[in-house]
């Protein structure tokens, strides 16, 4: 059997909110019968676009994480909802009934990703529908999707063999949850942009007043003494450790010139660093 899955390139979002306009173009003022009620025009955000800065000036990067429901397999939402108000279909879609989860504001809190939001003027909880209504008759994609100018956004429709193959091939990941058993189907290219952290510097000759960056400098980044990652400075004298966990760990850098010149430096990691221009 094919199920649906969301596969979304982190990498490749520039915030442009497409998907978002499109969602509510879709939606707000429309009702679709056994689907969904009409999304009110404030206040949901059923395509949910987050943002994270990472580093300091100079060496800062942006990025954005789509967020929609994420129609997890043994979602939280559906245990939660009474008398089976949400429930999965076979393509693995979730939907909340528009009728039956009324008066259900419970089901808000149910959703660990925070992809349902509160209806007040309908009393209902509501989220993302995939567009089933769409799939249903015939379309091959949800509105965000196809509006998507970067193909960022993109979806699967395959057996879960093939899905499994895709997932191990292309690294696809899911956003990290409380409860393990939770299993979104919504899955993430280049997610380390949003929820990873690098070290970043520069390497200089010379001094204040007369300075050139030097290329092709050795760098080693260790922790516990073992050597994580190596790299040689680029043009700009620069380099960047990226993919690394915020968890406080500490690292060693070394960098080793031509001329045998090595400095060593240590950083403890919590976030995204600059650690500044280093002398050589
Ligand atoms: S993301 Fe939240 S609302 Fe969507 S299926 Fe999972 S638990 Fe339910
Ligand atoms: S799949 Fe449809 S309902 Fe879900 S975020 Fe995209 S446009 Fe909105
Ligand atoms: S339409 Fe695509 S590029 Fe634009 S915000 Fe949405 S996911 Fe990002």
């Amino acid at each position: 059997m094919k199920k649906y899955s969301f596969v979304i390139d982190v990498a490749k979002c520039e915030n442009c909110n497409n998907c978002f306009l499109s969602c509510k173009d879709e939606y707000c003022g429309n009702e679709w019968p056994g689907y969904s009620l009409p999304q009110p025009l404030h206040g949901q955000r059923w395509m949910n676009i987050k943002r994270k800065e990472r580093g300091d000036f100079p060496e800062i990067d942006v990025a954005y994480l789509p967020k929609p429901c994420m129609h997890c397999d043994d979602a939280p939402c559906i245990k939660v909802a009474r008398d089976g108000a949400v429930y999965k279909r076979e393509d693995g879609i979730v939907i909340i009934d528009p009728q039956k989860a009324k008066g259900q504001k419970e089901l808000v809190k149910s959703c660990p990703f925070g992809a349902i939001w509160w209806n007040e003027e309908a009393q209902i909880a509501q989220k993302c529908t995939f567009c089933a209504h769409l799939l249903d008759k015939g379309w091959k994609k949800p509105r965000c999707v196809q509006s998507c100018p970067t193909g960022a956004l993109s979806i699967l429709y395959v057996e879960e063999e093939e899905l499994e193959n895709l997932i191990r091939e292309d690294r696809l990941e899911t956003l990290d949850t409380v409860d393990s058993s939770v299993l979104p189907r919504c899955f993430y290219k280049n997610l380390y942009r949003y929820s990873k952290c690098f070290i970043a510097g520069s390497v200089a000759s010379g001094d204040d007043t007369v300075s050139e960056c030097v290329e092709g400098v050795k760098v080693q980044l260790l922790r516990d003494s073992l050597v994580v990652d190596s790299q040689n400075t680029d043009y700009f004298g620069d380099f960047k450790f990226d993919m690394l966990s915020p968890d406080g760990s500490t690292y060693s850098i070394t960098i080793e010139s031509e001329k045998g010149i090595k400095k060593k430096i240590g950083v403890k990691l919590e976030k995204s660093l600059f650690v500044g221009t280093i002398w050589i």
